[in-house]
Protein backbone atom coordinates (compact mmCIF):
# COMPACT_ATOMS: atom_id res chain seq x y z
CA UNK A 1 0.00 0.00 0.00
CA UNK A 2 1.72 2.94 -1.34
CA UNK A 3 -0.52 5.88 -0.86
CA UNK A 4 -1.00 8.06 1.59
CA UNK A 5 -3.97 8.00 3.54
CA UNK A 6 -6.31 11.06 4.97
CA UNK A 7 -5.52 10.14 8.33
CA UNK A 8 -4.57 7.00 10.12
CA UNK A 9 -6.61 6.32 13.47
CA UNK A 10 -4.40 3.66 16.30
CA UNK A 11 -7.18 1.66 18.14
CA UNK A 12 -10.18 0.32 17.05
CA UNK A 13 -12.14 0.97 20.67
CA UNK A 14 -14.57 3.36 21.41
CA UNK A 15 -12.87 6.57 20.35
CA UNK A 16 -11.22 5.13 17.38
CA UNK A 17 -14.54 3.87 16.01
CA UNK A 18 -16.15 7.26 16.34
CA UNK A 19 -13.57 9.08 14.61
CA UNK A 20 -13.45 6.26 11.47
CA UNK A 21 -17.52 6.68 11.73
CA UNK A 22 -17.02 10.25 10.99
CA UNK A 23 -13.99 9.95 8.90
CA UNK A 24 -16.37 7.65 6.91
CA UNK A 25 -19.65 9.54 6.94
CA UNK A 26 -17.36 13.39 5.20
CA UNK A 27 -15.82 10.89 2.42
CA UNK A 28 -12.26 10.76 4.00
CA UNK A 29 -9.42 8.23 2.56
CA UNK A 30 -8.42 6.45 5.99
CA UNK A 31 -6.80 3.25 7.65
CA UNK A 32 -7.98 2.17 11.24
CA UNK A 33 -5.25 -0.24 12.77
CA UNK A 34 -6.06 -2.33 15.46
CA UNK A 35 -3.88 -5.06 17.60
CA UNK A 36 -6.80 -7.74 18.32
CA UNK A 37 -7.91 -10.55 16.56
CA UNK A 38 -11.15 -8.05 16.11
CA UNK A 39 -12.24 -4.69 17.11
CA UNK A 40 -13.44 -5.33 20.99
CA UNK A 41 -11.59 -8.57 21.43
CA UNK A 42 -9.08 -6.52 24.32
CA UNK A 43 -11.35 -3.95 25.29
CA UNK A 44 -12.81 -4.49 29.12
CA UNK A 45 -15.78 -2.73 30.01
CA UNK A 46 -18.11 -2.79 33.10
CA UNK A 47 -20.58 -1.58 30.70
CA UNK A 48 -23.30 1.73 30.56
CA UNK A 49 -22.60 4.02 27.58
CA UNK A 50 -23.73 7.10 29.49
CA UNK A 51 -25.26 9.91 26.97
CA UNK A 52 -26.67 9.92 23.23
CA UNK A 53 -23.72 10.47 21.81
CA UNK A 54 -24.21 6.76 20.22
CA UNK A 55 -27.41 7.65 17.95
CA UNK A 56 -25.28 10.66 16.07
CA UNK A 57 -22.60 7.79 15.26
CA UNK A 58 -25.90 4.98 14.57
CA UNK A 59 -28.85 6.70 13.95
CA UNK A 60 -31.75 4.50 15.65
CA UNK A 61 -29.65 2.09 16.82
CA UNK A 62 -32.47 0.94 19.39
CA UNK A 63 -34.60 -0.63 16.45
CA UNK A 64 -31.33 -2.82 16.28
CA UNK A 65 -30.81 -6.43 18.70
CA UNK A 66 -27.55 -6.14 18.11
CA UNK A 67 -24.47 -4.53 19.73
CA UNK A 68 -26.14 -2.89 22.91
CA UNK A 69 -27.36 -5.24 25.93
CA UNK A 70 -30.28 -2.79 27.72
CA UNK A 71 -30.76 0.04 28.58
CA UNK A 72 -30.62 2.11 31.68
CA UNK A 73 -34.06 3.13 33.79
CA UNK A 74 -33.25 1.54 37.20
CA UNK A 75 -30.03 3.20 38.83
CA UNK A 76 -28.83 2.71 42.65
CA UNK A 77 -26.12 4.15 44.42
CA UNK A 78 -25.36 1.62 47.72
CA UNK A 79 -23.13 2.40 50.98
CA UNK A 80 -21.88 -0.63 52.34
CA UNK A 81 -20.92 -2.36 55.64
CA UNK A 82 -19.81 -5.56 56.53
CA UNK A 83 -23.48 -7.02 57.13
CA UNK A 84 -25.72 -4.39 55.50
CA UNK A 85 -26.20 -2.08 52.60
CA UNK A 86 -27.73 1.62 52.11
CA UNK A 87 -29.03 2.27 48.93
CA UNK A 88 -30.40 5.74 47.06
CA UNK A 89 -32.85 4.00 44.32
CA UNK A 90 -33.98 6.18 41.32
CA UNK A 91 -36.17 4.31 38.73
CA UNK A 92 -37.97 6.09 35.96
CA UNK A 93 -39.86 5.63 32.89
CA UNK A 94 -38.81 8.70 31.66
CA UNK A 95 -35.78 6.78 30.88
CA UNK A 96 -37.78 4.18 29.04
CA UNK A 97 -37.99 7.17 26.02
CA UNK A 98 -35.43 7.19 23.27
CA UNK A 99 -32.44 8.34 22.85
CA UNK A 100 -31.74 6.39 26.34
CA UNK A 101 -30.26 8.31 28.76
CA UNK A 102 -27.46 4.99 28.84
CA UNK A 103 -27.22 1.49 27.54
CA UNK A 104 -25.43 -1.39 28.91
CA UNK A 105 -22.64 -2.76 26.49
CA UNK A 106 -20.32 -5.72 26.25
CA UNK A 107 -17.20 -4.65 24.40
CA UNK A 108 -16.16 -7.42 22.80
CA UNK A 109 -20.14 -7.57 21.10
CA UNK A 110 -20.45 -4.02 20.96
CA UNK A 111 -17.00 -2.91 19.23
CA UNK A 112 -17.20 -5.90 17.24
CA UNK A 113 -20.98 -4.64 16.21
CA UNK A 114 -20.14 -0.58 15.95
CA UNK A 115 -16.97 -2.04 13.45
CA UNK A 116 -19.49 -3.36 11.13
CA UNK A 117 -21.30 0.11 10.53
CA UNK A 118 -18.03 1.64 10.22
CA UNK A 119 -17.59 -0.39 7.18
CA UNK A 120 -21.08 0.03 6.23
CA UNK A 121 -20.33 3.98 6.30
CA UNK A 122 -17.02 2.91 4.01
CA UNK A 123 -18.68 0.60 1.63
CA UNK A 124 -21.27 4.32 0.75
CA UNK A 125 -18.09 6.87 0.52
CA UNK A 126 -16.40 8.04 -2.25
CA UNK A 127 -13.14 5.82 -0.63
CA UNK A 128 -15.07 2.40 -0.34
CA UNK A 129 -12.06 0.56 -1.38
CA UNK A 130 -9.46 3.00 0.17
CA UNK A 131 -9.89 3.25 3.52
CA UNK A 132 -9.52 0.30 5.95
CA UNK A 133 -10.08 -1.16 9.02
CA UNK A 134 -7.31 -3.50 9.41
CA UNK A 135 -6.71 -5.95 12.59
CA UNK A 136 -4.11 -8.28 14.11
CA UNK A 137 -1.79 -5.24 13.72
CA UNK A 138 0.42 -3.84 16.23
CA UNK A 139 1.19 -0.17 15.44
CA UNK A 140 4.84 -0.23 16.77
CA UNK A 141 5.83 3.67 16.25
CA UNK A 142 4.63 7.17 15.09
CA UNK A 143 6.84 8.32 12.37
CA UNK A 144 7.62 11.80 13.12
CA UNK A 145 9.47 14.00 10.17
CA UNK A 146 10.52 17.47 11.65
CA UNK A 147 8.47 17.73 14.75
CA UNK A 148 5.39 16.07 12.41
CA UNK A 149 3.69 13.42 12.62
CA UNK A 150 3.70 12.00 9.08
CA UNK A 151 2.20 8.01 9.46
CA UNK A 152 3.23 4.78 11.49
CA UNK A 153 5.18 1.69 11.64
CA UNK A 154 4.16 -1.84 12.11
CA UNK A 155 6.83 -4.05 12.07
CA UNK A 156 8.92 -3.32 8.69
CA UNK A 157 5.92 -1.37 7.35
CA UNK A 158 5.41 2.23 7.12
CA UNK A 159 2.13 3.57 6.15
CA UNK A 160 1.74 7.35 5.52
CA UNK A 161 -1.13 10.27 6.39
CA UNK A 162 -1.71 13.83 6.39
CA UNK A 163 -2.63 13.27 10.05
CA UNK A 164 -2.68 10.81 12.83
CA UNK A 165 -5.30 10.20 15.27
CA UNK A 166 -3.84 8.17 18.74
CA UNK A 167 -7.17 6.41 20.32
CA UNK A 168 -4.60 4.00 21.87
CA UNK A 169 -6.47 3.78 25.24
CA UNK A 170 -5.02 3.99 28.84
CA UNK A 171 -2.12 2.64 28.38
CA UNK A 172 -0.97 4.98 26.16
CA UNK A 173 2.50 3.92 24.60
CA UNK A 174 2.88 6.06 21.77
CA UNK A 175 1.26 9.21 23.10
CA UNK A 176 4.45 8.54 25.89
CA UNK A 177 6.40 8.13 22.25
CA UNK A 178 5.37 11.13 20.49
CA UNK A 179 6.49 12.70 23.73
CA UNK A 180 2.78 14.42 24.95
CA UNK A 181 2.73 12.36 27.91
CA UNK A 182 5.30 11.90 30.18
CA UNK A 183 6.87 8.56 29.76
CA UNK A 184 6.16 7.71 33.93
CA UNK A 185 2.54 7.96 35.38
CA UNK A 186 2.67 7.82 38.63
CA UNK A 187 -0.05 5.09 40.43
CA UNK A 188 -1.59 7.31 42.36
CA UNK A 189 -3.36 8.21 39.31
CA UNK A 190 -4.53 4.65 38.04
CA UNK A 191 -6.88 2.10 39.19
CA UNK A 192 -7.35 -1.44 37.87
CA UNK A 193 -10.17 -2.26 37.06
CA UNK A 194 -11.70 -6.64 37.71
CA UNK A 195 -14.57 -7.38 36.47
CA UNK A 196 -16.66 -10.43 36.06
CA UNK A 197 -19.49 -11.92 33.60
CA UNK A 198 -22.15 -14.21 35.91
CA UNK A 199 -24.54 -16.16 33.43
CA UNK A 200 -28.30 -16.43 34.45
CA UNK A 201 -31.11 -17.71 33.13
CA UNK A 202 -32.93 -14.88 31.38
CA UNK A 203 -36.34 -15.01 33.47
CA UNK A 204 -34.04 -15.51 36.78
CA UNK A 205 -32.16 -12.04 36.20
CA UNK A 206 -35.37 -10.12 34.91
CA UNK A 207 -37.27 -11.71 38.03
CA UNK A 208 -34.62 -11.26 40.24
CA UNK A 209 -33.67 -7.42 38.87
CA UNK A 210 -37.22 -6.54 38.08
CA UNK A 211 -36.18 -5.78 34.60
CA UNK A 212 -39.14 -5.57 31.82
CA UNK A 213 -38.20 -6.00 27.96
CA UNK A 214 -34.83 -4.64 27.42
CA UNK A 215 -35.02 -1.70 30.41
CA UNK A 216 -31.77 -2.86 33.17
CA UNK A 217 -30.34 -1.75 36.10
CA UNK A 218 -27.30 -0.06 37.00
CA UNK A 219 -25.90 -0.35 40.81
CA UNK A 220 -22.54 0.99 41.99
CA UNK A 221 -21.05 0.64 45.62
CA UNK A 222 -19.03 2.12 48.33
CA UNK A 223 -17.61 0.98 51.39
CA UNK A 224 -16.84 -2.74 52.29
CA UNK A 225 -16.67 -3.32 48.50
CA UNK A 226 -12.91 -2.61 48.52
CA UNK A 227 -11.87 -3.75 51.66
CA UNK A 228 -10.72 -0.93 52.71
CA UNK A 229 -8.62 0.06 49.54
CA UNK A 230 -9.51 2.93 47.74
CA UNK A 231 -12.29 2.51 44.94
CA UNK A 232 -15.67 1.52 44.47
CA UNK A 233 -17.90 -1.73 42.90
CA UNK A 234 -20.00 -1.56 40.07
CA UNK A 235 -22.88 -4.20 39.17
CA UNK A 236 -24.43 -3.77 35.62
CA UNK A 237 -27.34 -6.06 34.22
CA UNK A 238 -26.43 -7.61 30.43
CA UNK A 239 -29.34 -9.54 28.59
CA UNK A 240 -28.61 -13.24 30.75
CA UNK A 241 -25.90 -12.04 32.52
CA UNK A 242 -24.02 -9.35 35.64
CA UNK A 243 -21.03 -7.63 35.09
CA UNK A 244 -19.87 -7.46 38.96
CA UNK A 245 -16.52 -5.37 39.11
CA UNK A 246 -14.82 -3.39 41.46
CA UNK A 247 -11.92 -0.43 40.48
CA UNK A 248 -9.48 -0.32 42.67
CA UNK A 249 -6.68 2.33 43.49
CA UNK A 250 -3.13 0.98 42.13
CA UNK A 251 -1.18 2.62 45.33
CA UNK A 252 -3.55 1.50 47.76
CA UNK A 253 -3.20 -1.55 46.89
CA UNK A 254 0.50 -2.07 47.00
CA UNK A 255 0.52 -0.01 49.89
CA UNK A 256 -1.75 -2.47 51.86
CA UNK A 257 -0.65 -5.32 50.34
CA UNK A 258 -3.76 -6.43 48.91
CA UNK A 259 -4.66 -8.69 45.85
CA UNK A 260 -7.63 -7.55 43.44
CA UNK A 261 -9.27 -10.73 43.35
CA UNK A 262 -9.16 -11.44 46.95
CA UNK A 263 -11.03 -8.58 47.82
CA UNK A 264 -13.40 -9.43 44.82
CA UNK A 265 -14.06 -12.70 46.56
CA UNK A 266 -14.92 -10.94 49.77
CA UNK A 267 -17.37 -8.49 47.67
CA UNK A 268 -19.37 -11.91 46.58
CA UNK A 269 -19.61 -13.07 49.92
CA UNK A 270 -21.32 -10.00 51.31
CA UNK A 271 -24.44 -11.25 52.17
CA UNK A 272 -26.60 -8.83 50.11
CA UNK A 273 -24.32 -9.48 46.64
CA UNK A 274 -24.31 -13.10 47.59
CA UNK A 275 -28.38 -13.27 47.27
CA UNK A 276 -28.14 -11.59 43.99
CA UNK A 277 -25.57 -13.67 42.52
CA UNK A 278 -26.73 -16.67 44.05
CA UNK A 279 -26.91 -19.43 41.29
CA UNK A 280 -24.82 -17.38 38.72
CA UNK A 281 -21.91 -19.36 36.88
CA UNK A 282 -19.02 -16.79 36.49
CA UNK A 283 -18.56 -17.22 32.82
CA UNK A 284 -15.84 -14.56 32.12
CA UNK A 285 -13.01 -12.84 34.12
CA UNK A 286 -10.96 -9.59 32.84
CA UNK A 287 -8.86 -7.18 34.20
CA UNK A 288 -7.83 -3.97 32.54
CA UNK A 289 -6.10 -0.58 33.94
CA UNK A 290 -8.28 2.44 34.62
CA UNK A 291 -7.66 5.98 34.79
CA UNK A 292 -8.87 7.54 37.92
CA UNK A 293 -10.41 10.99 36.15
CA UNK A 294 -7.59 13.31 37.73
CA UNK A 295 -6.67 16.27 35.61
CA UNK A 296 -3.20 16.20 36.43
CA UNK A 297 -2.51 12.81 34.74
CA UNK A 298 -3.89 13.93 31.57
CA UNK A 299 -0.67 14.55 29.00
CA UNK A 300 0.32 18.16 28.96
CA UNK A 301 -0.91 18.67 25.26
CA UNK A 302 -3.82 16.73 22.50
CA UNK A 303 -1.75 17.62 19.57
CA UNK A 304 0.75 18.43 17.66
CA UNK A 305 1.30 19.20 14.31
CA UNK A 306 -0.09 16.08 12.02
CA UNK A 307 -1.33 14.41 15.44
CA UNK A 308 -4.11 14.86 18.20
CA UNK A 309 -4.81 12.31 20.78
CA UNK A 310 -8.35 10.96 22.20
CA UNK A 311 -9.81 8.64 24.56
CA UNK A 312 -8.76 7.34 27.71
CA UNK A 313 -5.07 7.57 25.42
CA UNK A 314 -5.86 10.97 26.71
CA UNK A 315 -6.91 10.02 30.16
CA UNK A 316 -10.41 11.51 29.58
CA UNK A 317 -12.59 9.23 32.04
CA UNK A 318 -14.76 10.98 34.96
CA UNK A 319 -15.88 8.69 38.05
CA UNK A 320 -17.12 11.28 40.57
CA UNK A 321 -19.42 8.47 42.31
CA UNK A 322 -22.26 8.72 40.05
CA UNK A 323 -20.94 6.69 37.22
CA UNK A 324 -17.80 5.83 35.19
CA UNK A 325 -17.43 7.83 32.48
CA UNK A 326 -14.46 7.14 29.72
CA UNK A 327 -17.02 5.59 26.88
CA UNK A 328 -19.10 8.56 26.39
CA UNK A 329 -15.48 10.84 26.73
CA UNK A 330 -13.97 8.18 24.29
CA UNK A 331 -17.12 8.27 21.79
CA UNK A 332 -17.53 12.15 21.96
CA UNK A 333 -13.45 12.75 21.84
CA UNK A 334 -13.15 10.59 18.12
CA UNK A 335 -16.15 12.72 16.92
CA UNK A 336 -14.13 16.11 17.57
CA UNK A 337 -11.06 14.59 16.81
CA UNK A 338 -12.21 13.49 13.45
CA UNK A 339 -14.28 16.70 12.63
CA UNK A 340 -11.05 18.77 13.12
CA UNK A 341 -9.06 16.67 10.39
CA UNK A 342 -11.96 16.69 8.09
CA UNK A 343 -11.85 20.67 8.35
CA UNK A 344 -8.36 20.86 8.15
CA UNK A 345 -8.35 19.02 5.50
CA UNK A 346 -10.18 21.47 3.03
CA UNK A 347 -7.22 23.76 3.22
CA UNK A 348 -4.51 21.34 3.73
CA UNK A 349 -3.24 22.57 6.95
CA UNK A 350 -2.61 19.86 9.55
CA UNK A 351 -0.01 22.49 11.53
CA UNK A 352 -0.06 22.58 15.36
CA UNK A 353 -2.06 25.36 14.99
CA UNK A 354 -4.80 23.86 12.72
CA UNK A 355 -4.76 20.72 15.21
CA UNK A 356 -5.12 22.49 18.15
CA UNK A 357 -8.59 23.32 16.98
CA UNK A 358 -9.09 19.61 18.07
CA UNK A 359 -7.71 20.86 21.81
CA UNK A 360 -10.43 24.00 21.13
CA UNK A 361 -13.34 21.87 20.42
CA UNK A 362 -13.02 19.41 23.31
CA UNK A 363 -12.08 22.88 25.70
CA UNK A 364 -16.07 23.67 24.69
CA UNK A 365 -17.35 20.14 25.25
CA UNK A 366 -19.14 18.60 27.94
CA UNK A 367 -16.30 16.06 28.42
CA UNK A 368 -13.58 19.14 29.85
CA UNK A 369 -16.19 21.15 30.98
CA UNK A 370 -17.09 18.34 33.31
CA UNK A 371 -13.78 17.10 34.22
CA UNK A 372 -12.58 20.70 35.14
CA UNK A 373 -15.98 21.27 37.14
CA UNK A 374 -15.86 17.95 38.61
CA UNK A 375 -12.27 17.83 39.71
CA UNK A 376 -13.03 18.06 43.54
CA UNK A 377 -15.58 15.63 43.32
CA UNK A 378 -12.81 12.99 41.79
CA UNK A 379 -10.46 13.81 44.66
CA UNK A 380 -13.22 13.39 47.54
CA UNK A 381 -14.28 9.91 46.01
CA UNK A 382 -10.77 9.35 47.05
CA UNK A 383 -11.15 10.55 50.56
CA UNK A 384 -10.74 7.73 53.02
CA UNK A 385 -13.42 9.31 55.15
CA UNK A 386 -16.28 9.24 51.73
CA UNK A 387 -14.91 5.88 50.79
CA UNK A 388 -14.92 3.86 54.65
CA UNK A 389 -16.14 5.95 57.54
CA UNK A 390 -19.27 7.36 55.97
CA UNK A 391 -20.66 3.69 54.81
CA UNK A 392 -20.21 2.53 58.33
CA UNK A 393 -21.97 5.45 59.49
CA UNK A 394 -24.76 5.40 57.13
CA UNK A 395 -25.36 1.92 57.55
CA UNK A 396 -25.11 1.79 61.62
CA UNK A 397 -27.79 4.54 61.24
CA UNK A 398 -30.10 2.45 58.61
CA UNK A 399 -29.62 -0.12 61.04
CA UNK A 400 -30.81 1.52 64.53
CA UNK A 401 -33.59 3.10 62.26
CA UNK A 402 -35.16 0.43 60.92
CA UNK A 403 -35.08 -1.92 63.37
CA UNK A 404 -38.07 -1.80 65.74
CA UNK A 405 -37.70 -3.14 69.20
CA UNK A 406 -40.24 -3.51 72.12
CA UNK A 407 -38.26 -0.66 74.17
CA UNK A 408 -38.39 3.24 73.83
CA UNK A 409 -37.05 4.35 70.76
CA UNK A 410 -34.50 7.03 70.00
CA UNK A 411 -35.14 10.08 67.43
CA UNK A 412 -33.66 9.93 64.24
CA UNK A 413 -31.00 12.75 65.48
CA UNK A 414 -30.21 10.59 68.30
CA UNK A 415 -29.50 8.13 66.36
CA UNK A 416 -27.43 9.65 64.02
CA UNK A 417 -25.57 11.57 66.83
CA UNK A 418 -24.55 7.85 68.23
CA UNK A 419 -23.34 6.57 64.79
CA UNK A 420 -21.48 9.30 63.66
CA UNK A 421 -19.49 9.43 67.32
CA UNK A 422 -19.02 5.79 66.72
CA UNK A 423 -17.76 5.98 63.37
CA UNK A 424 -16.27 9.50 62.60
CA UNK A 425 -15.62 13.11 64.19
CA UNK A 426 -17.98 16.16 64.07
CA UNK A 427 -14.16 17.42 62.74
CA UNK A 428 -14.31 15.19 59.95
CA UNK A 429 -17.91 15.43 59.01
CA UNK A 430 -17.32 19.20 58.96
CA UNK A 431 -14.20 19.18 56.66
CA UNK A 432 -16.25 16.56 54.46
CA UNK A 433 -19.15 18.87 54.27
CA UNK A 434 -17.27 21.87 53.00
CA UNK A 435 -15.33 20.01 50.37
CA UNK A 436 -18.77 18.26 49.31
CA UNK A 437 -20.33 21.15 49.10
CA UNK A 438 -17.53 22.94 47.16
CA UNK A 439 -17.36 19.47 44.67
CA UNK A 440 -21.43 19.50 43.75
C1 LIG B 1 -13.46 -2.50 34.80
C2 LIG B 1 -13.80 -1.29 34.00
C3 LIG B 1 -15.08 -0.79 34.01
C4 LIG B 1 -15.44 0.32 33.25
N1 LIG B 1 -16.74 0.75 33.24
C5 LIG B 1 -17.11 1.76 32.43
C6 LIG B 1 -18.48 2.14 32.33
O1 LIG B 1 -19.37 1.56 32.92
N2 LIG B 1 -18.79 3.18 31.51
C7 LIG B 1 -17.83 3.86 30.81
O2 LIG B 1 -18.18 4.80 30.07
N3 LIG B 1 -16.53 3.52 30.89
C8 LIG B 1 -16.15 2.48 31.67
N4 LIG B 1 -14.83 2.10 31.74
C9 LIG B 1 -13.82 2.90 31.01
C10 LIG B 1 -13.87 2.62 29.51
O3 LIG B 1 -13.79 1.24 29.27
C11 LIG B 1 -12.74 3.34 28.79
O4 LIG B 1 -12.67 4.67 29.21
C12 LIG B 1 -12.94 3.28 27.28
O5 LIG B 1 -12.90 1.96 26.84
C13 LIG B 1 -11.88 4.11 26.55
O6 LIG B 1 -12.09 3.95 25.17
P1 LIG B 1 -10.89 4.14 24.14
O7 LIG B 1 -11.45 3.91 22.81
O8 LIG B 1 -10.21 5.42 24.43
O9 LIG B 1 -9.85 3.02 24.52
P2 LIG B 1 -10.01 1.43 24.47
O10 LIG B 1 -11.43 1.05 24.57
O11 LIG B 1 -9.05 0.89 25.46
O12 LIG B 1 -9.53 1.07 23.00
C14 LIG B 1 -8.18 1.19 22.60
C15 LIG B 1 -7.95 0.23 21.45
O13 LIG B 1 -6.66 0.48 20.89
C16 LIG B 1 -6.03 -0.76 20.62
N5 LIG B 1 -4.58 -0.48 20.61
C17 LIG B 1 -3.85 -0.02 21.66
N6 LIG B 1 -2.58 0.17 21.28
C18 LIG B 1 -2.50 -0.19 19.98
C19 LIG B 1 -1.44 -0.22 19.04
N7 LIG B 1 -0.20 0.18 19.37
N8 LIG B 1 -1.69 -0.68 17.79
C20 LIG B 1 -2.95 -1.07 17.44
N9 LIG B 1 -3.99 -1.06 18.29
C21 LIG B 1 -3.78 -0.60 19.54
C22 LIG B 1 -6.51 -1.67 21.74
O14 LIG B 1 -6.40 -3.04 21.41
C23 LIG B 1 -7.97 -1.22 21.89
O15 LIG B 1 -8.83 -1.94 21.05
C24 LIG B 1 -14.45 0.98 32.49
C25 LIG B 1 -13.13 0.50 32.47
C26 LIG B 1 -12.80 -0.64 33.20
C27 LIG B 1 -11.40 -1.15 33.14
Amino acid sequence: MDEKFDCIIVGAGVAGLAAAMTLARNNMKFLLIEKGEFPGSKNVSGGVLWGSDLAKLVPNYWEEDAGWDRFINHRRLTFMDDQSTFSVDFKSSHFNQTPYTGVVVLRSKFDRWLAEKVEEAIAESDYAMDSFIATNILVEEVLMEDGKAVGIRTGEEKFYADSVIIAEGVNNLLTRQVGLQDSYVPADHMLTGIKEIIRFDQNVLEDRFQLNGRSGMSNEFVGFATDGVEGGGFLYTNKDTLSLGLVLGLKDLREKGKKPYDILNTFKKHPVISDMIQGGEVVEYSAHIVSSGDKRVMPKKLHTHGLVVCGEAANLLMNAGKAIQGMDYAMRSGILAAETIVENKKTDDFSESAMKKYQNRLDDSYVMKDINNFQDAVHLLHDPVMTQKIPNLICDFGRNFFSIKNEPTKKAREMMSDSIKEHASYWELLKLGVKGGKAL
